[in-house]
């Protein structure tokens, strides 16, 4: 598994699986196939209702934790409440540490996020979690953290796919050291990525799906990319993704169905509450 090195010396599997809707009642089940398949890394979050369900997998695959990396989000609402957030997440998740802890949106209406980062910041020198970084957040509040506070968020996990890339934003990260996350990395199956001509001949070039030829984009762009399905032939198909690569022409190709605010699947974060 390629790994990426984040700005505080740690590393995270490039590649992982995402747990945004899967039904809390399935999840164990879920995330267990995943396990079995080889993914390593788990995204969920607070909100997702299912850190229960993870944890419960993690328990039964017996697979060593230093050989896992869980990441889980602070809800909106927990803003000015991290450190109980985070306490009771370890518990739903049956663990003493998380790997990764983001702060889930700005959420800028409620002018809370500083204070979120700075108890962040005691959060991972109280060793609760490894790395701390933020999701959904724009250049503006990237800046205002750095203005504010002397931490770099390990990572900033945005929406990102061919249609919607934010450059802007990944540029201002990545100068200050930020590793950009993808979420919604095949458009949620909302936005229809996996049609498009485009990317279906770049994958049939390689014998592969579209959806691998873009999770095979992700990587080749240097993006933390975990795929969600429920679906056990497309967890294989998801995780079989480094065995080609994609021609700079293709990449290129792909790059260029960038269609901005419209090709948005998400909230703005501006508008997050
Ligand atoms: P995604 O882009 O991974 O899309 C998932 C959907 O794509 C599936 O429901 C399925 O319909 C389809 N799909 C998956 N594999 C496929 C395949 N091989 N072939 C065809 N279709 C396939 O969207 P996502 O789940 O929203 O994003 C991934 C993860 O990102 C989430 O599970 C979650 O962990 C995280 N996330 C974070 C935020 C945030 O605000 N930080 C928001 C949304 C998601």
């Amino acid at each position: 598994m390629d790994t990426i090195t984040l700005n505080d010396g740690t590393t995270i599997p490039q590649l992982g699986f995402g747990v945004f809707k899967v039904d809390p009642a399935e999840t164990e089940r879920i995330v267990s196939e995943a396990l079995e398949v080889g993914y390593r890394h788990i995204d969920t979050a607070t909100i997702y209702g299912n850190e229960e369900g993870v944890g419960r997998a993690i328990a039964a695959s017996g697979i060593p934790r230093d050989e896992l990396y869980i990441t889980t989000k602070l809800w909106n609402d927990r803003q000015s409440d991290a450190p109980t957030a985070l306490k009771e997440s370890l518990d739903r998740l049956g663990l003493d540490r998380v790997d990764l802890y983001l702060i889930h949106w700005p959420a800028p209406v409620h002018d809370n996020y500083v204070t979120a980062w700075k108890s962040l910041i005691e959060l991972r020198e109280a060793g609760l979690t490894t790395s701390i970084g933020v999701a959904n957040f724009l250049v503006s509040h990237l800046q205002r953290l750095a203005t504010e506070t002397d931490v770099v968020p390990a990572v900033d996990q945005i929406e990102l796919h061919p249609a919607h890339q934010q450059p802007e934003t990944i540029a201002f990260a990545r100068k200050q050291g930020t590793a950009i996350e993808s979420w919604g990395p095949l458009g949620q199956g909302k936005y229809p990525l996996l049609e498009n001509p485009v990317i279906t001949a770049a994958a049939e070039a390689h014998g592969k799906s579209a959806a691998q030829a873009v999770i095979r984009w992700h990587l080749q762009n240097d993006v933390i990319v975990f795929p969600k399905t429920n679906h056990r032939t497309r967890m294989v198909e998801n995780f079989d993704v480094f065995d080609f690569e994609l021609t700079d022409a293709e990449f290129a190709a792909i790059t260029a169905l960038e269609a901005g605010g419209e090709g948005r699947v998400g909230n703005n974060p501006d508008d997050s509450v």
